[in-house]
């Protein structure tokens, strides 16, 4: 397996809209694999095909409740109007935390690994960790909806981890 290496601010991949996942075939199975890999590797409860540099509607989220999803081509169905606000973090944008207001409940349905339609109602931290995850197929990241106050603390920061980003991708 090929290893994977996991996209930070300021690298395109990250702002590009991801694309509808038409084939569950060998080659998509193997990167979701990888992801995973990815993703316990770096103690994360979520990654999305986007943060390893795959522009596919697809992500993997683990929040400890002993099962493994799987998330292809993402819809939710329904979003709570009674929100939730909580620390966030992402595996792209290493070394912040903050707050982020989310639906508290979401319904939503996508395509397992198996290629089963699934439609599941979350709350907490499922929930969260299923926007997060799905706000990355839309190129967008959680220090986007952090609040004002917040941005201004870590614009040095987010500065520092675009240069260094952009570096390393030449
Ligand atoms: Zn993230």
């Amino acid at each position: 397996m090929k290893e994977m290496e996991i996209k930070i601010y300021g690298h395109p991949v990250l702002r590009d809209t991801a694309k509808h996942v038409e084939n569950l075939d060998e080659e998509t199975l193997a990167e979701l694999e990888g992801m995973l890999k990815a993703m316990y590797d770096a103690n994360g409860v979520g990654i999305a095909a986007p943060q390893v540099g795959i522009s596919k509607r697809m992500f993997i989220v683990d929040v400890g409740d002993g099962v493994v999803r799987y998330v292809i081509n993402p819809e939710f169905i329904e979003m709570s109007k009674e929100t939730m606000d909580d620390e966030e973090g992402c595996l792209s944008v290493p070394g912040i935390h903050k707050n982020v207001k989310r639906a508290a409940k979401v319904k939503i349905k996508y395509m397992n690994e198996k290629g089963e339609e699934v439609v599941e109602e979350a709350t907490e931290l499922l929930s969260r960790a299923f926007q997060h995850e799905y706000d990355h197929l839309e190129g967008i990241l959680f220090v986007d909806k952090i609040s004002p106050v917040a941005k201004r603390m870590v614009s040095k920061k987010l500065q520092l981890l675009k240069k260094e980003s952009e570096k390393n991708n030449g």
